[in-house]
């Protein structure tokens, strides 16, 4: 399998340390908010790295953490904790904050048909851990302490930039305008691994004891901590979404790497921003819809599957109400036409099942090319030289990385009498050809046997039952 390397910045042939097994940490939620649709599509790009692996025949573990403590609302060391913030403006305590929206993320996650990591660690459950980190590096003269926090010393190590492909005076040219809580900081990019119950963070409610007194960690160290207690050093590939690269994803390979001299992670891969009107779609920008809106609006959540599936998830993806509808559509569409499929009889030719099958394959291993993977199955269900029962195989098969629930869908459709949804086809075609009253008589039919029609943008339609 051929996967984009962000450290690398080429496609290179997966090997995993451990032959036949992927070690996978992704980045998880800040877990002060609902996750947005933003947040969600960087969670269906990993899920569907997961089943692909799994697809080519490895074993996946995977590992993600809940940041519930320690970011700050800067991703650099600027600002309040978002979990104080957030019990300070609804009278409760971080805790529950973050206990509420881990579960609301977890709901968003099932009904988007991702597999929950077999592993997930909240950060506030490996405070011993980043410790232990924290103290290597001090230590080994990565770290200094100040008045107000314990910070990593960027200058120290050698491929600070790596990652990120910015020199460090580039990224202290960037830093600039960055708020400098600290005076006593050495350099402005040095970020926090610990801080201290004192200035800003003095009334901190979430806080343990140290060596540097009590305090709360940085939101970096906790990957760094629950990745190599699961994972081990190096592990095979780690996610997250692109804002990443810049900060986090430098700091966790600075602070992991300096203490234990064995390289973070091999394979780095970014999943590509959702934009709403040009812009990230962000909590911080108040510009964010939830999965919940989507429902609100008559949108199942694998609506919204389908539409990231459509898009590479190395490019960006502008969100448009019309581009969800034509997913819906498409969606509907396939199911439909996967339901007719069923009935027919012809006999497959003896090597279009195994050609389709190569053919979405290749786009898999190709740096997870699901547009391209996507195209195939519509390909195999459409195809003129396949039986019923052997589009019905391949739909299994793809949808495995898919997870469109498609059979599902199907048998939803297929509980729809014939009767009803040749009707419904016939108004179809009417509506086409403009014949609208004719149209309506038809509607009424439906109704009278129990079905409610409903037409969506694209010119396709769905049938309701109502008695
Ligand atoms: P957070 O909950 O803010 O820590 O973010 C969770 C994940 O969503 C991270 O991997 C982010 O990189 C990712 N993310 C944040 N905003 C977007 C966006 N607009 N589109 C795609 N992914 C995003
Ligand atoms: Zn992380």
């Amino acid at each position: 399998m051929e996967l984009y390397n962000t450290l690398t910045r080429k496609k290179e042939a997966l090997k995993p340390v451990k032959k036949g097994v992927v070690g996978f940490y992704s980045c998880g939620p800040t877990v002060y908010n609902y996750a947005h649709i933003g947040n969600l599509r960087t969670y269906v790009f990993a899920d569907t790295l997961q089943r692909a692996l799994e697809y080519e025949g490895y074993k996946v573990k995977r590992v993600m953490n809940i940041t519930d403590v320690g970011h700050l609302t800067s991703d650099a060391d600027s600002g309040e904790d978002k979990f104080e913030k957030a019990a300070a403006l609804s009278q409760k305590s971080p805790q529950e904050i973050a206990k509420f929206y881990t579960q609301a993320f977890l709901r968003d996650i099932k009904e988007l048909n991702i597999k929950k990591p077999k592993i997930i660690v909240p950060a506030t459950k490996t405070i011993k851990e980043q410790i232990a980190i924290i103290k290597k590096l001090v230590a080994k003269g990565y770290a200094y302490q100040t008045s107000l926090a314990v910070y990593f010393e960027v200058a120290k190590f050698k491929n600070y930039g790596q990652l990120s492909g910015q020199s460090l005076s580039e990224k202290l040219t960037a830093a600039r305008d960055d708020v400098v809580e600290d005076e006593e900081k050495k350099n402005v990019a040095d970020f926090a691994l610990w801080f201290k119950l004192a200035g800003r963070h003095q009334k901190h409610i979430m806080h343990w004891s140290s060596p540097w007194g009590e305090g709360f960690p940085g939101w970096h160290i906790e990957c760094s901590a629950i990745s190599s207690k699961y994972l081990g050093q190096p592990f095979d590939i780690h996610t997250g979404g692109v804002d990443h690269i810049g900060t986090h994803h430098t700091n966790e390979i600075a602070q992991s790497e300096a203490a234990t001299g064995k390289p973070l992670a091999r394979v780095w891969m970014h999943g590509e921003f959702l934009l709403i009107d040009s812009n990230k779609m962000a909590k911080s920008e108040g510009n964010f819809i939830t999965l919940q809106t989507l429902k609100d609006k008559g949108f199942s959540p694998l609506d919204y599957r389908y539409l990231c599936l459509t898009a590479h998830y190395r490019s960006r993806l502008n969100f448009f109400w019309e581009s969800l509808a034509a997913a819906r559509n498409a969606y509907e569409n396939l199911a439909r036409l996967i339901v007719e499929s069923q009935a027919e009889k012809r006999v497959s030719k003896k090597t279009a099942f195994k050609s389709l099958t190569n053919k979405f394959q290749a786009s898999v291993i190709d740096d997870l090319d699901l547009p391209g993977a996507l195209a195939v199955l519509w390909e195999a269900v459409k195809s003129q030289n396949l039986s019923g029962k052997d589009k019905i195989k391949l739909v299994k098969d793809f949808d495995k990385i898919l997870g469109l629930e498609l059979l599902k869908a199907v048998q939803a459709k297929a509980a729809i009498p014939s009767a009803v949804l040749s009707i419904a086809k016939k108004r179809q075609v009417l509506r086409e050809q403009k014949k609208f009253a004719e149209a309506d008589k038809l509607r009424l039919e439906l109704a009278k046997k129990g079905y409610e029609v409903k037409d969506s943008s694209g010119g396709g339609f769905s049938l309701l039952r109502i008695k």
